[in-house]
């Protein structure tokens, strides 16, 4: 059942209902390999591989990131990271001083930084102690002018990913429009909700390259949904934001599909591994099960163990400040090696 409410037009902020984009050079001719001399974007003549402007909409990549999902470069926005794409769909959606979005803690803290950097109020709904959506509370705070719902899953930090009857409730339910962040999807084995963008017009799913294609240092966040969303999108992103060499890593990358399948298994191998470890050390009181490339335990008192855990050379992610998150580490998966270190130093202490 689809959700018949559901009208873009009004979520769209009138401002960028009626903005006419800047036109690049690029954006005006592109460059079809049959014409030799620029002289249209005052760029430099000599050429060093990087003197010429980006592709503005990186249209090899997205093919190639397209065939995966079997959907058109139309349904696709990259960004500098995910940071990015969400950024713009804050400013394409909201209107600040009036709109409101609604978030899940325990989650993912830069749907909040956003909301503020966009003067956006963010309505929180907490988890229920289970870390399961607590859907009832979630309607009761919808209103007319909420655009947006924030869902992470897996979810950051708890790891846990969310039913999706749960999911399925808040596409046909609501209104606005369901922000479905799918940073970790690769290390679950539920498949990713990209195919139901068809299904379900008022959905988005953003993706990255940061976690299991272990890209991090490019910056590349994908934003998935249907062409009338992403033409939104792409009237206001910044006409060259994915620069030339983040390109290029991001196409080799994902040419490397067996890498990558074998980086992800081996994870998911060690996840389970440490998982059965971290039970055998006396001060961790509660491990949580994981979907994703992390583990997030409860301890007896997390700024201790916190401390000696560094001392020992070991950087972790302390969270016990997140709501329903007290005396809460979290431990990203590393190499087989590093995942030894970190127990025998976990038995030392
Ligand atoms: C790591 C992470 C991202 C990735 O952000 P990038 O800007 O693409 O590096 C997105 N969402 C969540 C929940 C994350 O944990």
């Amino acid at each position: 059942m689809s959700n018949l409410d559901f009208n873009i037009d009004n979520l769209v902020r009138d401002n960028v209902k009626n903005l006419k984009p800047y036109s690049s050079a690029r954006d005006e001719y592109i460059s079809d390999g049959s014409r030799k001399i620029f002289m249209d974007a005052n760029e430099s003549p000599f050429d060093n591989g990087l003197n010429r402007y980006p592709d503005p909409q990186q249209r090899l990549l997205k093919k190639k990131i397209a065939d995966r999902f079997d959907m058109a470069t139309s349904q696709i926005l990259l960004g500098n990271g995910s940071d990015e794409v969400l950024d713009l769909i804050f400013r394409g959606f909201c209107e600040p001083g009036s709109d409101n979005i609604i978030t899940m803690p325990p989650t993912y803290g830069m749907y909040k930084v956003l909301a503020g950097v966009n003067d956006i109020e963010n309505r929180e709904v907490c988890l229920t102690t289970e870390f399961e959506l607590d859907l009832e509370a979630i309607f009761s705070q919808v209103d007319e002018n909420t655009k947006l719902i924030m869902l992470c899953s897996p979810n950051n930090p708890t790891g846990n990913r969310f039913s999706d009857d749960d999911l399925k409730s808040l596409l046909t339910q609501f209104r606005g429009l369901l922000v479905l962040d799918e940073a970790y999807i690769d290390f679950s084995d539920k498949a990713s909700w990209v195919s139901q963008i068809k299904e379900y017009p008022n959905l988005i799913v953003t993706q990255t390259l940061s976690k299991a294609y272990g890209m991090a240092g490019i910056r590349l966040g994908i934003c998935y949904a249907s062409e009338s969303i992403i033409e939104i999108l792409n009237r206001i992103k910044p006409p060259y934001n994915i620069n030339q060499l983040s390109q290029q890593s991001a196409m080799k990358r994902l040419e490397s599909v067996d890498v990558i399948a074998d980086q992800v298994s081996e994870i998911l191998r060690e996840r389970e591994k440490l998982i059965v470890q971290l039970g055998e050390i006396p001060f961790i009181e509660k491990i949580y099960p994981s979907d994703a490339n992390f583990v997030l335990v409860r301890v007896d008192d997390a700024d201790r163990r916190y401390s000696q855990i560094l001392n020992r050379g070991v950087v972790v992610r302390n969270r016990s400040n997140l709501p329903l998150c007290e005396n809460t580490l979290r431990f990203t998966v590393g190499t087989a090696e590093e995942n030894r270190q970190l127990i025998q130093i976990l038995k030392s202490i």
